[in-house]
């Protein structure tokens, strides 16, 4: 087998396909077949390892399903028969909670993380960034995210997930959040949404709640993060996107997708260009044709202005 730090210099290299890389250099077998009730397991027969998985899953599942078992056999550590994403999540066992960090950073190293959240606070339109990039789902960039809070920038982050209105399980590097404080924030993030929910602390830091994912009908994925004042309490650009598109096109769908489609012809163009010319290029092109538009307001330039800088 490979160390975990091996595994690591792997993900980095073959981002975004290193759990696929790493079971065919490690000569694994992935077999996957219809389960219920498991997402998968994995077996080490001697030098021979065998992982399967649920062949009902996402494509995303799959994905983490793959990355949690290829972390129990690099660390060692007995795959456990029957597991479910939810258990791979929630369980409070040392093991488990080593698998799926290592899991964690075979999917999503380290240093793209970094580089694709330089905005704070995160929010969920950040998360989702990170998640296409990755090819995951946007819960597992969350988990990312509260392994690493410390390194970006974060006091303490947490992802909690609800189903039917109660918490079913938790996940943070630290501590366990009470379950009426969880409450709480849902409902506040609920109400503040498009902008994440902020409370600053007594000891100036300032708690930022937004809910990044209903994956389905009654359940909801809050993403919890502590950071200090300066940043905690600044929009962030994905939120300022929110607040711009709803001014501008509350009750004008047709002059969201002519902007819509504008901007992805204009993205191709932008590469090598500085943003004053890439703002200007895209005026120079547009203005005419998004006359007597809300887009020539400044909410309109400010709009334009920020779109450009996400793909710069
Ligand atoms: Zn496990």
């Amino acid at each position: 087998m490979i160390s975990p730090e091996e595994a690591q210099e792997i993900a980095i290299e073959y981002f975004p396909n290193a759990p696929e890389q790493l079971v065919n250099r490690l000569g694994i077998k992935v077999r996957e077949s219809p389960m219920k009730g498991c997402d998968g397991y994995c077996l080490s027969i001697g030098e021979r390892s065998i992982i399967r998985i649920n062949s009902l899953l996402s494509g995303s599942r799959k994905r983490f399903t793959l990355a949690h078992e290829l972390g129990h056999l690099i660390l060692g550590i007995p795959g456990v028969i029957g597991e479910t994403f939810e258990e791979m999540l929630s369980s409070n066992l040392k093991e488990e909670r080593r698998v799926n960090n290592l899991a964690s950073a075979l999917l999503l190293p380290e240093y793209i993380v970094k580089d694709t959240l330089k905005d704070l606070p995160i929010v969920a339109g950040a998360l989702q960034k990170l998640a296409k990039k990755a090819n995951v789902s946007d819960l597992s960039a969350a988990i990312r995210v509260c392994n690493l809070a410390s390194t970006i920038g974060l006091i303490r982050a947490y992802v909690v997930f609800f189903d039917n209105e109660h918490v079913k399980w938790q996940w943070s590097q630290t501590s366990q959040m009470p379950e009426s404080l969880a409450n709480y924030l849902l409902a506040a993030a609920r109400s503040e949404s498009p902008r994440a929910f902020r409370h600053k602390k007594e000891d100036g830091n300032v708690i930022v709640a937004s809910i990044i994912e209903n994956p389905y009908f009654g359940s909801s994925t809050l993403f919890v993060q502590l950071l200090p004042e300066e940043h905690g309490l600044s929009l962030s650009l994905h939120e300022k996107r929110k607040l711009l598109e709803q001014e501008i096109f509350s009750n004008n769908d047709k002059l969201r997708n002519q902007v819509s489609g504008l901007m992805g012809a204009h993205k191709p163009r932008v590469a090598g260009m500085t943003l004053n010319e890439a703002i200007i290029n895209f005026w120079d092109r547009n203005e005419a044709k998004l006359a007597e538009t809300e887009m020539l307001s400044q909410s309109g330039r400010e709009y334009v202005e920020l779109r450009i800088k996400e793909f710069l």
